[in-house]
């Protein structure tokens, strides 16, 4: 070995020889983080928001989106005459009516009101898709049905049935997991009456929806996908948001007027372009709508989060959830991703957390992360891998636990690996 070859061999031991070995912890139980208990911990501030709608605002560039599952009832009497044909027109026009609103919901405005408001913008974080029922061959989402008592609508009278369900009942499919909307005409009887008021209308009823005057109007489809939104809105939770106890404080009170100058207290610029008003644009959903929406996905067992499809359950080996800041989670979440904080940051979990089958939560050297009264686990009845803690020797992981933690569905052994 030439001299030359030798000292350089040397210099290469000494460079791995400065480097400290690497260790690798893994906690998969709530026992085995005991040491790290405080009882309390007054600097970190953390408030629980697992309750309040601004936290759940899809802020997060990384969020998967929610798919919403609907279907579509198309009714009309023996004689088929007083709504969509069963046709591939008709089929066509109710696939572009869902691509539509689901495009508008991509277009999220700014909010009109206040004036001179700088309320954020968001992304609204979920869409929805037409489901058919993959077990009946040929099944496309969209049926028609023709039934002489249940056909109709009817929203002003002594035959009023719009908040009847007797239809939903009959030909609704799978309401738990399903967005069932149904396409009804007004009766004739009521159309033809000077009193009572035609057009695009509908109601929301439970996991399902009505909807009427489509048919009757003949306007394109996308003249119907803000009510669709609308209406949708309502089932996930919204309520009409001119009235002053909405529970969003981004939506103020108005005279819920259509378009300007229809009427005095409509002139001028005032009108709302909410999605939740009446009015002619009907394309803005603030942050805190948009965070009770979410906030109903995330809620265990509730009806919004049985329609939406379990997508946070396939584990995504080639993205990750990386933490570049101080971060707190101060409301529920489910994830399809490891989560790696990184040195010199801290994450914070106030609330419940659903990581995916086989993922990790993995905190380096150096990073920080405060389990505060919080449950992590896996929701799809699957089990993840636990919190993986990356040290140097004799070092102790930057690990707080305060007040009741449950760490659920974890496999394998709290150990020390080398790295
Ligand atoms: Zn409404």
């Amino acid at each position: 070995m030439s001299s030359r070859v030798l000292l350089f061999s040397i210099f290469l031991v000494s460079i791995v020889s400065c480097n400290a070995k690497l260790f690798r912890l893994s906690y998969t139980s709530i026992q085995s983080l005991e040491s790290f208990k405080v009882q309390k911990d007054e600097q970190s501030g953390l408030v629980k928001r697992c309750d309040v709608n601004e936290a759940y605002s899809p802020n997060e560039k990384w969020a998967q989106k929610r798919y919403v599952r609907v279907n579509f009832h198309i009714m009309d009497d023996v004689e088929g005459s007083h709504n969509f044909p069963e046709s591939a027109a008709s089929v066509t026009y109710f696939k572009q009516l869902l691509e539509n609103a689901n495009y508008r919901l991509s277009l999220n405005k700014k909010m009109n009101l206040p004036i001179d408001n700088d309320t954020p913008v968001l992304d609204p974080g979920f869409r929805y898709v037409l489901t058919p029922n993959s077990k009946m061959k040929g099944d496309n989402g969209i049926y028609f049905h023709r039934d002489n008592d249940l056909y109709y609508f009817v929203n002003k009278g002594k035959n009023r049935n719009n908040f009847k369900r007797d239809v939903i009942k009959k030909y609704g499919r799978n309401q738990d997991s399903i967005l069932n909307i149904f396409v009804l005409p007004h009766h004739p009887d009521s159309i033809s009456s000077k009193s009572y008021k035609g057009g695009g209308t509908g109601i929301a009823l439970g996991t399902s929806l009505k909807v009427a005057g489509l048919y009757d109007d003949k306007l394109e489809f996308w003249g119907y996908s803000t009510l669709l939104n609308h209406e949708i809105g309502h089932i996930l939770g919204l309520n009409h948001s001119w009235y002053k106890n909405d529970g969003c404080d981004d939506t103020p009170p108005h005279a819920n007027c259509w378009a300007p100058n229809m009427g005095a207290s409509c002139d001028g610029d005032v009108v709302s372009n909410n999605v939740m008003d009446y009015n002619a644009s009907q394309m803005a959903f603030t942050p805190c709508q948009l965070g009770k929406i979410h906030k109903g996905f995330a809620r265990e067992n509730s009806d919004t989060r049985g329609l939406i499809t379990q997508n946070w359950c396939d584990f995504d080996a080639n993205n990750f959830i990386v933490i570049t800041k101080d971060t707190h989670w101060d409301g529920a979440k489910d994830l399809n991703r490891d989560v790696i904080v990184e040195a010199g940051t801290s994450l914070s979990i106030s609330c419940r957390v659903s990581m995916a089958k086989g993922s990790k939560i993995l905190i380096q050297r150096g990073a920080n992360l405060i389990l505060n009264n919080c449950r992590i686990h896996n929701s799809c009845g699957e089990e993840w891998l636990g919190i993986k803690a990356e040290i140097e020797s004799n070092e102790t992981p930057n690990i707080k636990i305060i007040g009741d933690v449950l760490l659920e569905n974890i496999t394998g052994q709290s150990q020390i690996i080398e790295k």
